[in-house]
C-alpha cells in the first residue's frame, strides 16, 4: 500500500509500504478520511517523544473494515467505521479514577498511519473506542446511542479529570503526578 511516512521533523515520505496485516482481535480500515489535528502538527514541527522517526503518520482518521482479526465480534468486513486513537488500560491509577484521558499507558498503543490505504487498529482500540458509523446517524437524529458517543462533555470523565500537568493541575495527595506526555 502507499503511506505517508515522517521521516523526521519537517519531512514527509509517500512511499510503498507493506500492507498491514491484522493479528488476534485487531482490525484493518481501508481510510476513506484522514484529518490532521494539532498532535501532528506538533509532531511535524518538532518530533514527538512517542513517536520514533521514522513512522507512519496521521491519527485521525474514519473507513471502512478490509480485514478483521480472529476473534473480532463486534465489527465485520465492510463496516463503515470511527475510531479514537487511543485506549486506556482500565488498570492504572488514572483509569480507575475516571480519568482515563491521563492513563499511563494510553499512548503506547496509539494507533499511527492514517495518512495511508490502511492503517491497522490494536484490539483494544477495536474493543473500546471504535465505533460503526450508524451510531453517528443515530445521534444526528437524535436518537439514544453508545454512552461514549453521545454523553455530554461534563459528564464526560476526560472533562472532569485535569487536563495539563500545569498551574490548573489539581492534584491530590494520593494522586502520581500526571504522564509527561499530557
Ligand atoms: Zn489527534
Ligand atoms: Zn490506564
Amino acid at each position: 500500500m502507499l503511506a505517508h511516512l515522517l521521516l523526521e521533523p519537517g519531512k514527509i515520505s509517500y512511499e510503498e509500504v507493506e500492507t498491514p496485516v491484522p493479528g488476534p482481535g485487531e482490525v484493518v480500515v481501508r481510510v476513506s478520511t484522514a484529518l490532521t489535528c494539532g498532535t501532528d502538527l506538533k509532531a511535524f514541527l518538532r518530533g514527538h517523544p512517542k513517536m520514533p522517526m521514522p513512522t507512519l503518520f496521521g491519527h485521525e482518521f474514519a473507513g471502512d473494515v478490509a480485514f478483521a482479526g480472529r476473534g473480532v465480534r463486534d465489527f465485520r468486513e465492510g463496516d463503515a467505521v470511527m475510531a479514537v486513537p487511543t485506549a486506556p488500560c482500565k488498570t492504572c491509577y488514572y483509569c480507575r479514577h475516571e480519568q482515563e484521558n491521563l492513563c499511563t499507558t494510553i499512548m503506547d498503543n496509539m494507533v499511527l498511519g492514517a495518512y495511508a490505504e490502511y492503517v491497522k487498529l490494536p484490539a483494544a482500540v477495536v474493543e473500546t473506542n471504535m465505533f460503526p458509523k450508524a451510531a453517528l446517524a443515530r445521534v444526528r437524529r437524535g436518537r439514544a446511542a453508545r454512552a461514549a458517543v453521545v454523553r455530554r462533555p461534563r459528564d464526560r470523565p476526560s472533562a472532569r479529570a485535569p487536563r495539563r500537568h500545569g498551574a490548573d493541575h489539581r492534584c491530590r495527595r494520593d494522586q502520581p503526578a500526571a504522564p509527561a506526555w499530557c
